[in-house]
């Protein structure tokens, strides 16, 4: 499996940059984890819109589904220039009607709930997804193609669920909103502190940090995860990736 990092930011995009994105790539499948702003313009970095086999959001705010409207737009005018653009089917959960209505446009996209209590299949993935503490309804979904395993906490403040949820991850993907010290609990956010307890107790092989915050020294957040957590930590960035 490989991922790409399209977009890491908390809240808003840095300049020419992307908040919460993540292509998935196994099988020739090209899947996207959330759609945040600026995430359709770097997909096509790497590939083209129409490419997307499947898509999965993790809830409906604004920084994980900015770019859905213009990637539909995007299936749209490509289903007038060439022949065989199939419907993509993007899936969401179905706690927020107005959100999940939004996933589908026409016959290019079609919102599809997925059932948080058991596996969604998409392509070669199977995913299966933890309820979040977090300002909305929110999922963190574990990821695997059978032969890696990838687990993304989406927005959450750190709970025990997550702890058997994520363990043994190749690679855990933690939302990192704040650096140690501060308290994100009230919206719904980890430290960077958390992040390192998260991989720590789950035994995840490698910690990503991303959701990153617009302030402070990025670096840091590196440093106070890793005096939890003795394994590789790194900062997501754009066009970060992992596997192959
Ligand atoms: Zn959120
Ligand atoms: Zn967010």
């Amino acid at each position: 499996m490989k991922l790409t990092v399209l977009g890491y930011w908390g809240g808003y995009p840095g300049a020419g940059e992307a908040t919460s994105g993540y292509l998935l790539q196994s099988e020739g499948f090209n899947l996207l984890v959330d759609c945040g702003s600026g995430v359709l313009s770097q997909l096509q970095k790497y590939i083209k819109p129409e490419e997307l086999d499947a898509v999965v959001i993790s809830h409906y705010h604004a920084d994980h589904v900015a770019d859905i409207g213009v990637l539909q737009y995007s299936r749209l005018i490509q289903s007038f220039l060439q022949e065989g653009i199939k419907t993509l089917p993007i899936y969401g959960h179905n706690e927020d009607e107005a959100g999940l209505l939004s996933l589908t446009h026409l016959q290019h996209t079609k919102g599809i709930a997925y059932d948080p209590s058991g596996e969604l299949k998409v392509g070669p993935f199977t995913i299966t997804f933890q309820l979040t503490k977090h300002a909305a309804v929110c999922y963190a979904m574990r990821i695997t193609d059978g032969k890696d395993t990838i687990v993304y906490t989406a927005d959450t403040a750190l709970i025990p669920e997550l702890v058997p949820f994520s363990h043994n991850a190749d690679l855990l993907i933690a939302e990192c909103n704040f650096y140690k010290g501060m308290d994100g609990s009230g919206p719904g956010h980890m430290t960077s502190e958390d992040c390192g307890k998260l991989a720590h107790q789950s035994e995840a092989r490698q910690l990503l940090l991303t959701h990153l915050p617009h302030f402070g020294q990025l670096s840091q957040l590196v440093t106070e995860a890793k005096e939890v957590y003795n394994n590789k930590v790194e900062l997501a960035s754009s066009g970060w990736t992992w596997g192959a």
